[in-house]
């Protein structure tokens, strides 16, 4: 990425394992509401709050990510969270996405209503809220709410409902059943490719 100054952008911080229409529905959504330039993906090294469940390579789950973003030419995948050793905790992310694309870029996180709920709990929430303005989008099953954080920090956005996440579709190839149209088809025949999942264990959905 080189230095530019001026732009929006979005950031969709994601385990992605595997990335699914929720996520590319919720970054499509927001890059039309607020006129971003682009929305870059950014797949988690290794999530610490995911520290005690298993969780595909990260290069497995980096190239799906690029599987499925490649098509739309405003969205891009960047690889710091994966190349950066140690847990992957957002506020790094935001200060180095801030650093490669340099001062006056405006970055704008966006994250579902399961995750907005408990953003307070993350490493350094307040600096995070310095850096970025973050986006909470409407997730089925989940409450969207801004009330527990700072006022002009944060928007809500409806996004088309999408009741799909990763952990059930893990589960669905363990069971053999279809992950079409749940994920893009470059994704399911990758899973397919990689013997992704096949063999469990998969966690509960979240
Ligand atoms: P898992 O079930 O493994 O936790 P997930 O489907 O929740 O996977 P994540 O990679 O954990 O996917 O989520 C990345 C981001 O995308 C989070 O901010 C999450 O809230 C958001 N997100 C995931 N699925 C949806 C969806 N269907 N609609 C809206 N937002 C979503
Ligand atoms: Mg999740």
């Amino acid at each position: 990425m080189q230095q530019q100054s001026g732009r929006r952008v979005g950031i969709m911080g994601g385990t992605f394992d595997p990335i699914h229409h929720g996520h590319l529905v919720a970054a499509s959504e927001v890059q039309d509401r607020f006129g971003l330039d682009e929305v870059v993906f950014v797949p988690t090294g290794r999530p610490w709050q995911k520290e005690h469940v298993r969780v595909s390579p990260a290069e497995d789950r980096y190239l799906m990510t690029v599987v499925a973003t490649a098509s739309n030419p405003r969205f891009a995948v960047s690889r710091v969270d994966i190349d950066r050793p140690g847990p992957t905790y957002t506020v790094d992310t935001l200060n180095d996405l801030r650093e490669s694309y340099g001062p006056g870029v405006e970055l704008y996180f966006i994250t579902g209503a399961d995750a907005l709920a408990a953003i307070l709990s993350w490493k350094d929430a307040e600096r995070m809220f310095e850096l970025a303005h973050f986006v909470g989008v409407t997730r089925p099953g989940y409450e969207l709410s801004a009330e527990h954080l700072p006022r002009d920090s944060v928007s809500l956005v409806e996004v088309p409902a999408m009741a799909i996440s990763s952990s059930a579709c893990r589960r669905r190839v363990v069971d053999r059943k279809p992950v079409w149209y749940l994920v893009p088809d470059g994704v399911v025949q990758y899973i397919a490719k990689r013997k992704l999942y096949r063999n469990g264990p998969v966690d509960p959905p979240r």
